[in-house]
């Protein structure tokens, strides 16, 4: 990590680099700012939950398992993605295609299809299929017209086609 840097005047080497007398780049007390900037650098991307559609930063815990890492949490990993998720999905899908182009649904729109009177216990999923919908590029979460993370969106949400 230290090689190609200057300690002073003198490029590091593996032979020099013990001898380095600037605490930031000596290897027994390189700091902590040092060690996070390159950790930093080297942070794979993203990914999606898989259940709730949600963006997870990569995180330190994740460093041996991140290619295994599918759920942003213990919650979404316990409920997982049911059939009636995917239903949400398609009510989504179809609601869309069928009102015209540019046009939007409220997810609530889709919890009604799929759930009848008992909609409001689908409230939460609709959202997390809108927003499983939108990490694979299918649609796009907006509010008040504008294209808005669906990560961290608070509040009435719509989806439209993307
Ligand atoms: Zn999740």
């Amino acid at each position: 990590m230290f090689f190609g840097q200057k300690c002073g005047e003198q490029w590091l080497t593996p032979d020099t680099r013990a001898s380095c007398s600037l605490p930031q780049l000596h290897p027994v007390i390189r700091s902590a700012a040092v060690l996070s900037r390159f950790s930093y650098m080297s942070e794979p991307a993203p990914k999606t939950c898989v259940v709730c559609g949600r963006t997870m930063q990569w995180r330190k815990k994740w460093e041996r398992s991140w290619d295994e890492v599918r759920y942003c949490s213990t919650a979404c990993r316990r409920r997982g993605v049911q059939s009636v998720d995917r239903e949400l999905e398609s009510a989504i899908v179809e609601l869309l295609t069928e009102r015209s182009r540019g046009s939007s649904i409220c997810p609530n729109d889709a919890a009604r299809v799929v759930g009848g009177a008992e909609w409001e216990q689908l409230a939460e999923p609709a959202r997390a299929a809108a927003r499983r919908l939108t990490a694979v590029g299918r649609t796009e979460i907006t509010q008040a017209g504008r294209v808005v993370d669906p990560s961290t969106a608070k509040g009435l949400i719509r989806i439209r086609l993307r």
